[in-house]
């Protein structure tokens, strides 16, 4: 773990390879998918998941097993956590708006769902029913009323028992066990037994994040999201063994994730460092935060809290933790952070499971122009233009000029004509 001075940081990440091979096999199975549909879908999950599937769509079966697995416990959780998040959700919708004026004219924007959107869940190592819900949700708020939902099969043809309860209890009807660029493909392309969506969300492999890329045009796509980030603001109130807890539950995630404390202190600084060697010892997956922390981990002794919070802002920060002193007086200099957690009880996984908010979050420094996933993020807009003739009369020969001052007559015609029938001007 380095202990560094805040003028000698920045969050560098290696090059990353540029993927040539795993492109030009995505290319080759979105273009296979397009061409033969379901048949290509078989071939593709036989080869990459181990399975022969006669039926995409998850069997009955397999949802009644899931929840004689999950036990009590998780039911009630998640369920606990389904309504914080579709309550924090609700409160983003916002209503198709217009506005008359006196002049007798509308102008306004109707707000629409997507038709249908498609949300890929990863399978594989990492199979998380927390990403069913923060990406499912926000798309039911915002009304899409039709939702299909992939994710890959293991070499039995099941799935994660947390993931189908998830599905189930949001009351998903469409929902398939195909994954990787093959899933991808018959979202964006439709096959015989997978309608076309409008766009597709969700978190995946390179496979996945590549054949996103690659139908991006064809359908909408969210955000392709990089390795995962923590940075903490502590200062001397801060528990050391609770700033150092929340950076390694984000180095657990993979060996290129970022946890990062900032804090004016020396001293609070020094006891991280000693606490994270303390807790890394119990971790299970204590490798991959060991090299999370040797690649990107670091401790940043500033100045003050001032360059504390100018680091923060310039890193920006998937996630920001503020542990400080009166730490609610600091938000409004937050310039830059997918998601802020405020003072000393808002622990990252409360916000990664629970709270409301949406855990799918801007990394690399995104956040410095992107949001988190939103209920905006399924919906279209479009823009009403109603306008009243006496409108037309008073403003009509502006139109002309601008229209004139770029070249096109015709679009100054388009107005002309109406001010000399409507207006009684004389025609010339
Ligand atoms: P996955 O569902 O992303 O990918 C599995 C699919 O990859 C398989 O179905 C297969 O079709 C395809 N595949 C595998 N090897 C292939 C090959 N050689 N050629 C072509 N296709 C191949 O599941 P995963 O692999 O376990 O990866 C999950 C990923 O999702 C991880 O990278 C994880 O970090 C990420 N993730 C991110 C978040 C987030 O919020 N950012 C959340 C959950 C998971």
């Amino acid at each position: 773990m380095k202990v560094i001075q805040a003028k000698d940081f920045s969050l560098q990440r290696e090059e990353t390879d540029v993927y040539e091979t795993e492109r030009a096999v995505v290319k080759e199975i979105l273009a296979r998918v397009q061409a033969q549909g379901d048949a290509a879908v078989r071939a593709y999950t036989a080869r990459f998941d181990g399975v022969e599937l006669d039926d995409f769509r998850i069997p009955e079966a397999l949802f009644e097993q899931a929840y004689a697995e999950v036990g009590d416990e998780f039911l009630e959780a998640l369920r606990a956590a389904i309504q914080n998040i579709r309550r924090y959700h609700e409160a983003q919708k916002r209503p198709s708006w217009m506005l008359p004026d006196e002049q007798g004219s509308v102008l306004g924007q109707i707000i629409r769902p997507l038709k249908r959107v498609g949300v890929y869940v990863p399978g594989g190592r990492a199979a998380y029913p927390s990403s069913v819900l923060m990406n499912v949700i926000p798309a039911q708020v915002a009304g899409v009323p039709e939702i299909v939902l992939v994710t890959p099969p293991d070499r039995e043809g099941k799935l994660n028992p947390g993931v189908l309860v998830a599905i189930k209890e949001l009351g998903l009807a469409e929902a398939y066990r195909i994954g990787g660029a093959q899933a991808v493909g018959a979202l964006a392309y439709g096959t015989e037994t997978i309608g076309a969506v409008d766009k597709i969300v969700g978190p995946g492999n390179i496979y996945v994040a590549l054949a996103k890329q690659a139908v991006f045009g064809q359908v909408a796509i969210d955000m392709i999201a990089g390795p995962s980030e923590i940075l903490v603001i502590a200062d001397d109130s801060a528990d050391p063994d609770y700033v150092a807890a929340d950076m390694l539950s984000q180095a657990e995630h993979d060996p290129m994730a970022a946890a990062i404390c900032v804090t004016p202190s020396g001293d609070l600084a020094c006891r991280v460092a000693q606490s994270l060697v303390e807790q890394l010892e119990k971790l299970p997956r204590r490798e991959i935060a060991e090299e999370s922390l040797r690649n990107y981990g670091s401790i940043v002794v500033t100045e003050n809290l001032d360059e504390a919070i100018a680091v923060s802002n310039r890193i920006a920060p998937e996630h920001l933790e503020l542990m400080i002193e009166d730490a609610t007086s600091v938000l409004g200099r937050i310039e830059n952070a997918g998601a802020i957690f405020v003072g000393r009880y808002s622990s990252e996984p409360v916000g990664d499971y629970f709270a409301g908010p949406n855990h799918v979050l801007p990394t690399s420094g995104t956040a410095r122009f992107s949001s988190p996933l939103n209920v905006d993020d399924f919906v279209k807009k479009s823009s009403v233009i109603q306008y009243g003739k006496q409108a037309l009369l008073e403003n009509g020969e502006k139109i002309i000029t601008l229209a004139e001052a770029e070249g096109l007559q015709a679009h100054a015609n388009a107005i002309r004509i109406r001010l000399d029938k409507e207006g009684g001007r004389n025609q010339s």
